[in-house]
């Protein structure tokens, strides 16, 4: 047995020296600093098993609460809580197999879709066809079209904010599709689910980010811009029937039954994502997203003034750059030296910022005074001895 003391002392170092969100240093990653209340739930609900909602009834009564206020944004009212976008990508692909019997095995796709869409597949034996796309764009809903004629999926998963460059495909083409070939069309929403409604209501953006009408399911992250802790995520479906066949039967479980892909499951994720929902409340949600859009029309503004820089335009507050002099892992070296941490763009061979709820404007402000006096030295002189921030 270890010393507590030591155990302790060891912990606060390893904290110490893991990046934080809030300090603004996390600027690649779609996950957040959770919220306080969110964490409070999540640590005083440790010990419950989400997977078991008959002896831990706080575990329905969150998750009803959660799918119910947050699935009114998409006119949603059945749905299960996972554990994030690529639980609920799986189980979406598996109920549309389950409940889609007698159609081949394919499921058509953007080349854009999130890698849990190839995991899917490749768990179930399906074959993912890819629909040519540009990878910072949205897919062409003809060409999409053609894709479905020829191969007669049965499903097709369009995003709703892709992760490489916050993209969003078109939904409601989509749905016109799913209801005139029959297809079961799963939305994936994991990072759009939570900022697309808002900037449709301020005509931001014109996209209708629904369930039913085409729209068989839908997926959205509450560790993401959600601001709850992970992991959380919600698999909204168009009816019950759907729902139910996300469950198995499972004699010895009180409820005789287990839902989702998971077993047990950290209960407490449940109560954390339903108290941050209301600790931070639609108006919030609302708020965020478009502050995040100021902040993005910031960093891009101020990128364009960056002499060896290309700035790619963006939709959703995910900003996709490169530079003309460095290659991206050099460039992502020195940022990380500077102790800011990015993620790659390798579609066009750059890097990407997401802002997400903890990022203030002396944090793109701070990125863009580091991109410039990198930028202003010649390529060459570039070493690793660069004294950190
Ligand atoms: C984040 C994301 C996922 C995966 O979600 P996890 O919560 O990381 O499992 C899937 N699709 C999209 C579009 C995402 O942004």
């Amino acid at each position: 047995m270890e010393g507590l003391n030591e155990l302790l002392e060891e912990l606060e170092r390893m904290y110490e020296r893991t990046p934080k969100h809030v300090d603004g240093s996390v600027l690649g990653s779609m996950t957040t600093w959770p919220h306080p209340v969110g964490v409070l739930a999540f640590l005083k609900f440790m010990h419950v098993n989400g997977g078991d909602p008959e002896t831990f009834d706080v575990v329905s009564e969150c998750e009803r609460g959660l799918v119910e206020g947050v699935g009114k944004l998409y006119g949603a009212s059945a749905g299960i809580h996972t554990s994030g976008g690529t639980e609920s990508n799986i189980l979406a692909l598996f109920v549309a197999r389950r409940t889609r019997k007698g159609g081949n095995n394919v499921v058509v796709a953007p080349s854009t879709v999130h890698v849990s869409i190839e995991k899917a597949c490749e768990l179930m034996g399906c074959r993912l066809v890819k629909v040519p796309a540009d990878p910072l764009g949205p897919v062409d809903a003809g060409l999409l079209e053609r894709y479905v004629r020829e191969h007669s999926p049965f499903a097709v998963v369009i995003t709703a904010g892709t992760t490489e460059a916050g993209a969003v495909d078109p939904v409601e083409e989509a749905a016109e599709l799913a209801e005139k070939y029959g297809f079961h069309l799963h939305v994936d929403a994991a990072y759009g689910g939570l900022i697309i409604p808002f900037l449709r209501k301020h005509g931001l953006l014109d996209v209708d980010l629904r369930v039913g009408r085409g729209v068989a399911s839908l997926s959205v992250d509450m560790h993401k811009l959600g601001g709850a802790p992970i992991p959380s995520g919600l698999l909204f479906f168009e009816d019950d029937e759907l729902l139910e066949a996300a469950c198995f039967r499972a004699a010895y479980m009180p409820s005789g039954r287990i839902c989702g892909l998971l077993g047990t499951r950290p209960g407490g994720a449940v109560v954390a994502s339903y108290f941050t929902w209301r600790a931070v409340g639609v108006s919030g949600y609302e708020n965020n997203a478009l502050r995040l859009m100021e902040l993005a029309k910031a960093l891009h503004d101020g990128l364009r003034t960056i002499e060896g820089i290309e700035a790619f335009p963006y939709t959703l507050p995910i900003l996709v750059f490169r530079s003309k002099l460095m290659d991206p892992e050099e460039l992502a070296r020195e940022l990380r030296n500077r102790g800011l941490h990015l993620y790659r763009a390798p579609s066009v061979g750059g890097l990407r910022v997401v802002l997400m709820p903890h990022h203030q404007r002396k944090h793109v402000d701070r990125l863009l005074k580091l991109l410039a006096e990198i930028h202003q030295r010649s390529p060459g002189n570039l070493g690793g001895s660069t004294p950190a921030l």
